[in-house]
């Protein structure tokens, strides 16, 4: 049978082709499964009736819409021009409101009369002792009766469909159409225990009831089954992935750990954090398990991953292959060789640098020390994924700053080894919240450094607005008079780039003025990269003691001895950007101060990044309240991940259903993987489908 749900919308009575194509155009609505799918965001509860006596008591500002029994009394049209709008008394027994039309005056004078028993609803607005009610629904009473109390659905619209009169009132309609015509065709979608279990209700009753609820309850117990279902697939489809491919990979064994217990005894320059260990042992867990590992090591700027990351390398080298990292930018890599450079030239290895501006003399070197086996870890940008770059025996990728790259990305390095796929190590200084990691990351094993090293002072936080610029110049002399360096960072923000980089030339010569003994440096994203790399130099030198800078720094750059922050602009940036940005203090061992510069006028959801800031350091904390604020989409780095187009879910909000869905799919896949029993049919039959069609709405038959 061809299946129901996917007929075009254009057969669905009411609809025909005009119309489909525009809900087409509008709404990427094509068929019936996507319409029954296009939920709505709130419901209108017209479960109550006012009287106009209580909508009088209302305290404005007004935000719910009012139903009213009542009759017009009088009805006239005032003023002219655009100011021409048609005026109704509305009266009920209890007392009188007006009703007001700036739009369809024609048809609503053709469709509305005084006398007859209406019941409207709207948002009521207080002007002096009037009540005013603009544009208001109006239906017969004796309509609405029949009906009773229910709550209606309201759907997301766009302008071009309102002016064509396919409003949300014509799309509820629609759903009428559809659910009628969808009866024996929507199929439960979960397993009976699962449905038992969680106390979820059948996919037919949710989907009316999500539509058109009987009650708050019915509403609320659709929702919750709807998001279980859809939180559930994505995870099983996650947890699968990581399935087949521990079936699929081998991995190689690496168990050999004397390089490591040498470095251990003579070069590590400090012992590792508890948080630290624990990651080793996770890692080396999975390095010797005879399984390819893909895991993500979270850890908040600071954290040490570094080191971590060496420790993987070692062990790996120790086997006999070769390691790989692969980070974000060129400012980055150079970072991490640096780093690293320090550890392997101890320990023998040899190191080596890729990146675009590689020159071809040594790039054909490095080429072939990489595929004799000569060298054991390279460090790079996406240069590593080039055609040219040939490993002997790749056993490790490390991908730092993973959000920046694609899953393609990380693919295509395991084709590196074309034997047995490297271990894959992806590290993140962006702490994720967990349910956002188990969306994004759900195919990966997670680690976190949740523990910063020793003896680290919390970089201390304030929040100034521009008028005390002067106070903070102040300090800024201070702190450079005592020997420490300062970063001043403007925002950067690509829509008003050429502006964007007026405010950074303006205050690099304010800065200037106001320090003319202080030799300053700058940096943007403008710059050529050679000239980039001097200025950082300079400053990582200690030749320049201000750097003013773009977000360009945001990564990669460590100068211990920086240990002013100071953003301006601060109400600009997202909180993990401004998390992240301060996490370029404070990495020495000197108090460090991040100092938020924002206009007076803020947003609240502004005032409430910068009071988070200022309240904590805890990379974690301050992602959840990102979350929060911001919801997933929005959230750094996961723009474009498809992963989180959810259709009723929300990351943000339903992090403890996820963690139920996720265990729920563990405990499936545990007992049947393969997902052969009579009972799992069910999910069986959702996965292949979904296999089948990139539109998700197949999921539901
Ligand atoms: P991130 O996690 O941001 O990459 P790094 O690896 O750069 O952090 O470490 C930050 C700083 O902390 C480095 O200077 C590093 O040498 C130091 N560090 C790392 N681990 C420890 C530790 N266990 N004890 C003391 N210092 C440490
Ligand atoms: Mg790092």
């Amino acid at each position: 049978m061809a299946n129901f749900f996917d007929t075009s919308l254009e057969f669905l009575k009411g609809v025909g082709p005009q119309r489909a194509a525009l809900l087409q155009k509008e709404l990427k609505l094509f068929t019936f499964g996507d319409l029954i799918q296009h939920f709505p965001f709130r419901h209108e509860d017209r479960t109550q009736f006012y009287k106009i006596k209580d909508v009088n008591e209302l305290i404005p500002p007004i935000t719910i819409g009012v139903q009213v029994k009542g009759k017009i009394t009088k009805m006239e049209l005032i003023g002219a021009g655009f100011k021409k709008r048609l005026v109704a008394q509305f009266k009920d027994e209890t007392g009188e409101l007006e009703l007001v039309w700036f739009q369809g005056i024609t048809w609503t004078l053709d469709k509305v009369k005084p006398g007859i028993e209406y019941v409207i609803f709207g948002k009521p607005n207080r002007y002096g002792k009037k009540i005013s009610i603009a544009h208001p629904e109006v239906d017969l009473l004796s309509e609405k009766s029949e009906r009773g109390g229910f709550l209606q659905p309201v759907y997301p619209i766009t302008e071009k469909l309102r002016a064509r009169h396919l409003d949300s009132k014509f799309i509820a309609k629609l759903q009428q159409e559809i659910l009628k015509a969808a009866q024996s065709h929507i199929r439960e979608t979960l397993p009976e225990t699962l449905l038992r279990n969680h106390k979820l209700i059948s996919k037919r009753e949710a989907l009316y009831q999500i539509h058109f609820p009987q009650s708050h309850a019915a509403l609320a117990s659709a929702q919750h089954r709807l998001k279980f279902e859809e939180l559930f697939y994505i995870q099983l489809r996650l947890l699968k992935m990581k399935l087949v491919r521990q079936e699929k990979f081998k991995g190689q064994v690496f168990n050999d750990t004397s390089i490591l217990t040498q470095f251990y005894n003579e070069h590590l320059p400090f012992s590792l954090t508890e948080a630290q260990k624990k990651v080793v042992r996770e890692i080396y867990a999975d390095l010797k398990s005879g399984k390819q590992m893909n895991r993500l090591l979270q850890g908040d700027v600071g954290s040490g991953k570094t080191i971590v990351a060496f420790i993987c390398i070692l062990i790996c080298i120790g086997s006999g292959t070769q390691a790989a990292l692969m980070a974000p930018t060129e400012i980055l890599a150079q970072q991490h060789y640096a780093n690293l450079k320090k550890y392997a030239d101890k320990m023998n290895v040899s190191i080596a640098l890729l990146t675009g501006s590689t020159k071809k003399k040594d790039r054909k070197l490095l080429h072939e020390a990489l595929e004799n086996g000569d060298l054991k870890l390279l460090i790079g940008t996406h240069a590593l994924l080039e055609e040219g770059v040939k490993f002997h025996k790749l056993g490790l990728a490390i991908i730092d700053e993973q959000h920046r790259f694609g899953v393609a990305q990380r693919s295509q390095l395991w084709l590196k080894n074309k034997d047995l796929p490297p271990h894959v190590l992806v590290m993140t200084a962006t702490p994720i919240p967990r349910t956002l990691a188990m969306t994004l990351y759900g195919d990966l094993e997670i680690s976190v450094i949740d523990e910063l090293p020793k003896g680290r002072k919390p970089i201390k936080t304030t929040h100034r607005f521009d008028s005390h610029r002067l106070v903070v110049n102040g300090f800024i002399k201070t702190q450079i008079a005592e020997g420490r360096q300062v970063y001043i960072v403007y925002p950067l923000i690509d829509e008003s780039e050429k502006l964007d980089l007026k405010h950074l030339m303006d205050g690099y010569e304010s800065i200037a003025r106001a320090f003319p003994d202080v030799p300053v440096s700058i940096l943007h994203g403008k710059m050529k990269a050679e000239a980039k790399d001097f200025e950082m130099a300079r400053f990582a030198k200690g030749e320049t003691k201000i750097m003013v800078a773009t977000t360009v720094i945001e990564v990669g750059v460590d100068v211990p001895n920086a240990s002013v922050m100071v953003i301006e602009s601060a109400e600009r940036f997202g909180l993990s950007q401004l998390h992240q940005l301060r996490g370029r203090v404070g990495r020495g061992a000197e108090q460090s101060y991040c100092i938020l510069i924002s206009s007076f006028k803020l947003s609240a959801e502004s005032k409430v990044r910068l009071d988070t800031m200022v309240r904590t350091n805890n990379g974690f904390e301050i992602a959840e309240t990102d979350l929060t604020l911001r919801g997933p989409g929005d959230l750094m780095g996961t723009q474009q991940s498809g992963a989180l187009d959810l259709l009723i879910a929300d990351l943000g909000k339903d992090g403890e259903l996820l963690k139920k869905a996720r265990e729920a799919a563990i405990e499936i896949l545990d007992k049947d993987p393969e997902l052969k029993s009579g009972e799992n049919v069910v999910i069986k039959r959702q996965v292949e489908a979904a296999k089948n069609s990139t539109v998700n709405w197949s999921r539901i038959s």
